[in-house]
């Protein structure tokens, strides 16, 4: 069983061939609500790929509460310790104009308001195969997190990047950065000297290239390059966390990094050849045939 302990946002998205400027008012084109959050797409990516995983976080006592439950739900994830807690639940209101460009407010609503893990949460946390973390809780909710895992594997997905306490990184095994927030973290832009330096912060590192696949690392270690697979990527929202979830998918089942990694690179390649987030990841039969 894979614990997420994360975010969950709706994302209220309006398009329009031109973005409002202060003052202004324009008529758009199309509006969409598509339930997300890094934590909420981690926890569906994993729970698709076939395991069993159990979604640790809140959603506000709105109308968009029972929409991100229902939708976790119906990817197969357990949300029976779902909070529903006073108050707006997290959302990105999005704004996508004609050219593709967009703007985005993030409002932290309900995952703002996530202390920690309750201790039925930190029970669960404790006897889970991976305990999977972002950074869009406050930070002393995640080091909490951490800090419940004890043995239990704990992999940090280290965004939206910011400065990382001691505290945290002491108790993470694996950090799966993009080469973006690897070279923000780490101050190196070439990934390879980015993926040395994360292995002085924690044990196992894995940096992920986009269309150029990922690298992974252990400190003192083995270093791979895993490829992705070779697609035409029509929406890559959500690769980074597809990628994540089924890495820890195929850990969990004991399968070698090389193995989770293509597995993994499997199912992000696949997702980016559809339009969405979470409704572009794949199931564990597409992903086994993708393999065969
Ligand atoms: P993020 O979405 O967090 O920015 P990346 O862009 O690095 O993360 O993508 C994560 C993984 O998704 C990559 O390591 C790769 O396996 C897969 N991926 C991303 N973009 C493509 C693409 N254009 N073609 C095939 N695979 C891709």
């Amino acid at each position: 069983m894979i614990s997420v302990f994360g975010s969950a946002n709706m994302d209220l998205v309006a398009y329009a061939a031109t973005a409002p400027r202060r003052g202004e008012t324009v008529t758009g084109t199309a509006f969409a609500t598509v339930p997300g959050g890094k934590g909420a797409n981690q926890a569906t990516a994993a729970a698709k790929a076939g395991a069993s995983v159990a979604f640790l976080g809140a959603v506000g006592d709105d109308a968009f509460g029972p929409v991100m439950r229902g939708a976790l739900e119906s990817a197969g994830v357990d949300v029976s310790r779902l909070r529903v807690v006073p108050g707006s639940s997290g959302i990105a209101h999005i704004v996508v104009d004609g050219e593709g460009g967009n703007s985005i407010i993030v409002i932290p609503g309900a995952n703002g308001a996530v202390k920690g893990p309750t201790p039925d949460d930190a029970a669960v946390i404790a006897r889970s195969d991976a305990l999977l973390l972002q950074l869009e809780l406050p930070m002393p909710a995640v080091v909490a997190a951490a800090r419940a895992a004890g043995d239990v594997p704990v992999v940090l997905t280290p965004a939206p990047v910011q400065d990382l306490p001691a505290e945290l990184l002491e108790v993470v095994d694996v950090i799966v950065p993009n080469e973006h927030e690897a070279a923000a973290i780490t101050g190196q832009a070439d990934p390879a000297q980015a993926l040395d330096a994360l292995l002085e912060l924690v044990p196992e590192a894995v940096v992920t290239l986009g269309s150029q696949g990922a690298l992974y690392g252990s400190r003192g270690g083995e270093r791979l390059h895993v490829p992705a697979v070779p697609v035409r990527a029509v929406d890559t929202t959500a690769a980074g966390d597809t990628f994540v979830g089924a890495l820890c998918v195929a850990r969990a089942e004991g399968r070698t990094w090389e193995a989770a990694l293509r597995f993994a690179a499997t199912a992000a390649a696949l997702s980016v050849q559809r339009e969405g987030a979470t409704t572009s990841m794949p199931t564990r039969a597409e992903i086994d045939a993708a393999m065969a």
